[in-house]
Formats: C-alpha cells, sequence, structure tokens
C-alpha cells in the first residue's frame, strides 16, 4: 500500500495551555499565531509575513507541540510530515510530496506545515549520507527550497521544522525569506519542571499532599516527554499495586524507571 504522503489537522484543539515553561518561544510563535488570524492587518502596510521558523532543541521538549499549539491558537490547518519519512521513501517521490504538501497548504491558507526532523532532509548538500540516496534527498531538499521561494507575500502559509541539529543544516534553509527565524527550545528548568509536572499530573488520581517541587527538584535533566512518561509511568505502578490513589513512592519508582531507560538508551548511542 501506499505510504502516507502528510497528515492533515484541521482541527487542532492543542493551545498555548497545553505547553509548559517555554515562555520566551511561545512569545516568538505568538507573533505568528497573530499573522494567520490576520494576514491582511499585516501585509496592508507592505510588509512581509515570514514564511518560515527553525525550532531547534533538544528532544522531547516540545517543539511538535508548540508547533501544533499554533495551528490550535490561530484555528488554521495543520499539516505535518517528518523529514526522516522522505529518506525512507522510494526513489523519485520526495520531491513530489513535497509539491503535494505545499499545494494543499496553499489551497486551504492561512495554515501551517510542520516538517519534523528537518535535519533528515535538510543536511548540507554534497556531505555524506548514511540512509537513503542523495541524489535523493538533495532533489527533496531543493524541492522544499522552491516552494518556499514561490510564496508570495499573500500565500498565508508558514512552514515551521524542528530540529536538534541546527548546526548540520544547509545554510541555504536559513537564508531570508525561508527559515530567517530561530526559536529555541530548550531543556525545562526546575521551575518549568514544576509546570510541565502541572500539566500532566491533572488527568491523574493522585494524593492530596502529593509535592509537585519535590518532583521538579528529583528530575534535572528531564525533558517535558521525560516527565509525561513519569506521571503515566506513576500511575500503571499505582494500579498494579492495587492503590487508590497514586502517591509519591509511586513517582519515586517511576523517575527510577525513566532514568534506567535513559542510562540504557546513552549506552548504545555511546
Ligand atoms: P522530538 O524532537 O523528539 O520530536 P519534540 O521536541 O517535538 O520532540 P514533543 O513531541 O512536542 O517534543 O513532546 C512530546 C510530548 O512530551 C508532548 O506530546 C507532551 O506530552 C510532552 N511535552 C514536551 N514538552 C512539553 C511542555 N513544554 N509542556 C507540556 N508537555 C510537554
Amino acid at each position: 500500500s501506499r505510504a502516507k504522503l502528510f497528515d492533515e489537522k484541521t482541527d487542532v484543539k492543542i493551545t498555548f495551555k497545553d505547553v509548559a515553561g517555554l515562555e520566551g518561544a511561545k512569545e516568538e510563535v505568538q507573533e505568528i499565531v497573530e499573522f494567520l488570524k490576520n494576514p491582511e492587518k499585516y501585509t496592508s502596510l507592505g510588509g512581509k509575513i515570514p514564511k518560515g521558523a527553525l525550532l531547534v532543541g533538544p528532544p522531547g521538549t516540545g517543539k511538535t507541540l508548540l508547533a501544533k499549539a499554533v495551528a490550535g491558537e490561530a484555528k488554521v490547518p495543520f499539516f505535518s510530515l517528518s523529514g526522516s519519512d522522505f529518506v525512507e521513501m522510494f526513489v523519485g517521490v520526495g520531491a513530489s510530496r513535497v509539491r503535494d504538501l505545499f499545494k494543499q497548504a496553499k489551497d486551504k491558507s492561512p495554515s501551517i506545515i510542520f516538517i519534523d526532523e528537518i535535519d533528515a532532509v535538510g543536511r548540507a548538500r554534497g556531505k555524506n549520507n548514511f540512509s537513503g540516496s542523495n541524489d535523493e534527498r538533495e532533489n527533496t531538499l531543493n524541492q522544499l527550497l522552491t516552494e518556499m521561494d514561490g510564496f508570495g507575500t499573500n500565500t498565508h502559509v508558514i512552514v515551521l521544522a524542528a530540529t536538534n541539529r541546527a548546526d548540520v543544516l544547509d545554510k541555504a534553509l536559513m537564508r531570508a525569506g525561508r527559515f530567517d527565524r530561530q526559536i529555541y527550545v530548550d531543556l525545562p528548568d526546575i521551575r518549568e519542571r514544576k509546570e510541565i509536572f502541572e500539566v500532566h499530573l491533572k488527568p491523574l488520581k493522585k494524593v492530596d499532599d502529593l509535592d509537585i517541587d519535590f518532583l521538579a527538584k528529583q528530575t534535572p535533566g528531564f525533558s517535558g516527554a521525560d516527565i509525561a512518561n513519569v506521571c503515566n509511568e506513576a500511575a500503571l505502578i499505582a494500579a498494579r499495586n492495587n492503590k487508590t490513589a497514586v502517591d509519591k513512592q509511586d513517582f519515586l519508582d517511576a523517575v527510577d524507571r525513566i532514568v534506567g531507560g535513559l542510562e540504557k538508551k546513552n549506552k548504545i548511542v555511546t
């Protein structure tokens, strides 16, 4: 069967209140929300709306979540695909998929295109590539650049792309009129971890005296995705022990388990 072209969501429910911490990044994308909600207001004086922004930061820090929240806040359709999907695709189709994606997004503008793992397709041209055909990847990248250059000021499609390797990207991607804005999405500090816990604790049945400051203190280096995992894991551990509410010990056990998982993952990498 045919691999999926890209994903389209027309009724995104995620908003900024689902994204904990990341105040600076949210402020920066707020501007994009304003452009999408009221493009004419910004172009009426001759200004050009930015075409793209790069979300840069470690895995699991909320880049995808933030991009979705932009679509949810602006109430515009969200088109997404992952750069690694391109690389795995059959030869000769990457460029046409990019073309299809942009056509759909333009037809439904104002809209957002989100490209996760853009480094898979956007690595500097002419460098070694261990996965897939290099020509194929370059054709896909060239098509992406062509599409972005082809946008007029009244296209009203904004392309957000995510990477944790901004250093390997082809400089052509960062030129004016392409991904000329970089927005940093960093690992959360202790205060932000507390806020992320608050978001992910909400659906859990937990003891009344759970100390969230303590949980934030116990999780240095954890990403938002790790914290979401801890909360879910804690609920499962509590259930396994036939508890009626998730308590501090369940969270500590869950933290241990996630730390163990992270250590294993790091061992494979290094
Ligand atoms: P990757 O680089 O691995 O694709 P990412 O930066 O795109 O990661 P997301 O996919 O957005 O990260 O995050 C995964 C999940 O982690 C989210 O769906 C959410 O549940 C949780 N999460 C991450 N960051 C936050 C945050 N700042 N606030 C609330 N939840 C978060």
